[in-house]
């Protein structure tokens, strides 16, 4: 075996240890930036899911309690005003530098609208935050 090709598969005949990313995430792992191997094809053929081998997949990095501290941290950091210091619960965007009220807009209502822009990094280091503080489970059934 030299190269690996890239196999097309209909639904259901993938071989076991192909998975595509939502499967690998519900093993709790992820695909390690490695490219799909095989895609299956399914509603004749216009429905593409790219697969990856499990076997290159590596476990998804657990969150510990000094990882989602540091997360919290930095959140906290970019929703905090350099010029007023208040937390304004929204991400400070880069081009004012400053949260609404303290770049001038004295407009209340605008800056409901005011709220700041997120890359998708923002977005994944918040839900990490968000998953990481939340101590309830909503899949998880209490006694
Ligand atoms: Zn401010």
């Amino acid at each position: 075996m030299s190269e690996t090709t890239y196999q097309v598969y209909a639904w259901r005949h993938a071989p076991g240890h192909l998975l595509t990313r939502r499967q690998l995430r519900a093993r709790g792992l992820r695909r390690a930036g490695q490219d799909p191997v095989a895609e299956v094809r399914w509603y004749r053929g216009l429905k593409v899911a790219y697969l990856y081998d499990v076997n290159r997949a590596l476990p998804v990095r657990p969150m510990t309690p000094g990882r989602a501290r540091a997360l919290a941290a930095a959140m906290r950091a970019r929703r905090t005003c350099p010029k007023c210091g208040i937390d304004r619960g929204y991400c400070i965007p880069r081009s004012y530098g400053a949260c609404w009220p303290c770049v001038g807009g004295d407009d209340h209502d605008q800056e409901h609208d005011y709220v700041g822009w997120e890359t998708p990094r923002d977005v994944s280091l918040r839900e990490a935050a968000w998953s990481a503080n939340s101590t309830t489970d909503p899949h998880r059934r209490t006694a």
